[in-house]
């Protein structure tokens, strides 16, 4: 069998080392999240139904490495690798709109709240400045419903409740900060200074921004 991963559009080796491992769905040209927002493998032109004793979903990109095993199929619900293309006579659905609701109001954060805050704001500021301080990154892959759709989720050993959603074209989010989420742009400009807020003055946010916190 070839290398799944020797291909012309190859993963790099970042994304090879975190699709290695387990029994799932990895058949992926490049590593999902890396494509358009908003887009799947179920709507990409290069996906392929195989209709064996079932149907089988493979990328058609990666046709000389397919087997009969999972290991190189794809979820249709997967976010959009960089190679994604648009189904011919069918354009790119538009970005999803962004809400400018504020999420429900919660009880004013406790103590304990604002120091976990403070310590995420200055890890986050502390990343920024030399990436070496983030740890260990892992990722994960989870099915939702309502709407049906996975979800390839990055954390960081050292920025406890930090989450990148749909790699590096998808928002963030974190745990002291619930139910807000911020662009990669916005993580400097935004959400530090929303936990720094929370951590010095007990003050979530509260509204969205042109260039700060989008409310989901
Ligand atoms: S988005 Fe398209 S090119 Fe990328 S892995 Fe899915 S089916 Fe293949």
């Amino acid at each position: 069998m070839g290398d799944l991963f020797s291909v012309d559009h190859a993963l790099t080796p970042s994304e090879r080392r975190r699709l290695r491992g387990g029994t799932q769905a990895k058949g992926y040209a490049a590593m999902p999240g890396t494509g358009p927002k908003g887009e799947t493998c179920g709507s990409c032109e290069h996906l392929v139904r195989k209709r064996l004793a079932k149907v089988y979903r493979k990328c058609g990109l990666m046709e000389r490495h397919w087997t009969g095993g999972k290991g190189t199929d794809v979820l249709t619900t997967a976010p959009a690798c960089r190679n994604w293309k648009a189904v011919e006579g069918q354009p790119a659905k538009p970005a999803p709109k962004r809400a400018t609701r504020a999420p429900k109001p919660l009880p004013p954060p406790t103590d304990e709240e604002r120091r976990i805050a403070g310590e995420a704001a200055r890890a986050l500021r502390a990343a920024i400045a030399d990436p070496n301080t983030r740890g260990a990154e892992s990722t994960a892959h989870i099915d939702l419903a309502r709407p049906r759709r996975g979800e390839w989720l990055t954390m960081w050993a050292n920025l406890p409740g930090f989450v990148r959603v749909n790699g590096y074209g998808g928002h963030y989010s974190h745990a002291c900060l619930p139910g807000w989420t911020y662009r990669r742009a916005e993580i400097l400009a935004e959400m530090i200074p929303d936990l720094e807020a929370l951590a010095e003055r007990g003050v979530r946010p509260t509204e969205a921004t042109n260039q700060g916190a989008v409310s989901r």
